[in-house]
């Protein structure tokens, strides 16, 4: 679609691409799954019953298809770029440029990363860091190396990420007291956060870390662990799902309306700072061009009153990647169909975990 065919629509806004600064690709196949046998009753039993029983089932056509899907919602919602949190324990080697490859096709950015911990042993964290690595190296040495959270990992594994990350001039992506079993993680990790970190959640984070702290409304509240209320860091903050879509307008009206809660005086053009951040994590984002339903896109106050706005064009890199049609690349109901066979089989798997 070209400039001249966009003005046919009565109103239209633009903006850059819209980035999620915290994803997790892999648990977009999660829906439809199973209960787990007992319900959670903590952060633990939800990581334990739920995450790390479908991490560990994911192969590599479950992390394809998660991934495709997961960049698919992610490009209909007006998402360019996507910092990624990746786990697949039983297939560490050579996943990254699975989800790479796959979000590639669909025709946005990502940059993943693996979240190394110890709670698959030793030679699973190392495997996990070795991955990091391999996968920096090989896409231009720009991202994070990737951390779980500092509860799941021992002190010589977090020694190894930090020195590699700082080997390789990179910052860590890690989850950072996202319920109180973290609690402890300001503590552990005064002494060695920088700049280039990304600090994810920090709900009942202590103290101001150097670094991007980045705020996921939605997942918070699905995890009951509390508000991580943003107004509370004096560094940048960007905004995240946790793996729960792409949909960033979305998201930032949750995150207006939960500050809004927490206090009156909120105003939405806070929530949208949170977005702008995005840019600075992903500069290229910043190029990239979404032709908006709304021409009041740009406009934080109408924005956060004005559900189901949606993209009509979407230009990245210099190629429309989304038009009136719908994706460019790809074909959405062939994807819906193959990963949903795909989460069938998935399922399957974790019946046996
Ligand atoms: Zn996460």
């Amino acid at each position: 679609m070209s400039d001249g065919h966009a003005a046919e629509w009565p109103a239209t806004g633009t903006t850059p691409g819209l980035v999620c600064s915290h994803h997790h690709l892999y648990s977009s196949l999660a829906r439809g799954m199973a209960a787990p046998a007992t319900a959670p009753v903590s952060f633990t039993d939800i990581l334990e019953g739920i995450w790390w029983r479908l991490d560990r089932a994911l192969d590599e056509e479950a992390i394809h298809w998660s991934a495709t899907l997961g960049a698919l919602e992610a490009l209909e919602a007006g998402c360019t770029a996507i910092i990624d949190h990746h786990a697949s324990p039983s297939w560490i080697d050579g996943s990254l440029d699975v989800v790479h490859d796959a979000v590639s096709a669909v025709g946005i950015r990502v940059s993943t990363c693996y979240e190394v911990t110890d709670r698959n042993g030793p030679a699973g964290a190392l495997a996990g860091l070795d991955e990091n690595v391999r996968y920096l190296k090989s896409h231009g040495g720009r991202g994070w190396i990737g951390a779980h959270a500092s509860f799941t990992l021992s002190e010589e594994t977090l020694d190894a990420i930090v020195g590699t990350a700082r080997d390789l001039g990179v910052g860590v992506h890690i989850h950072v007291a996202e319920a109180p079993e973290d609690a402890g993680a300001g503590a552990r990790l005064a002494d060695v956060a920088g700049d280039d970190w990304l600090l994810v959640h920090a709900v009942h984070l202590d103290r101001q870390l150097p670094g991007t702290v980045v705020h996921n409304p939605r997942s918070n509240m699905n995890n009951h662990v509390g508000y991580g209320d943003p107004a509370r860091w004096t560094g940048p903050v960007a905004l995240g799902t946790d793996g729960i879509g792409a949909d960033m307008l979305e998201e930032f009206r949750l995150a207006f309306a939960r500050r809004r809660e927490a206090d009156l005086d909120a105003a939405p053009d806070e929530a949208w700072s949170y977005l702008a951040t995005g840019w600075d994590l992903f500069p290229a984002a910043a190029h990239d061009r979404v032709v908006w339903s709304s021409e009041h896109v740009e406009d934080p106050w109408r924005l956060a009153y004005t559900t189901s706005v949606r993209p009509l064009e979407i230009t990245v890199d210099g190629r429309v990647v989304l038009d009136e049609d719908g994706p460019t690349l790809v074909d959405p109901t062939e994807v819906r169909a193959r990963a949903a066979e795909a989460a069938r089989r998935l399922h399957r798997r974790m019946e046996d975990l």
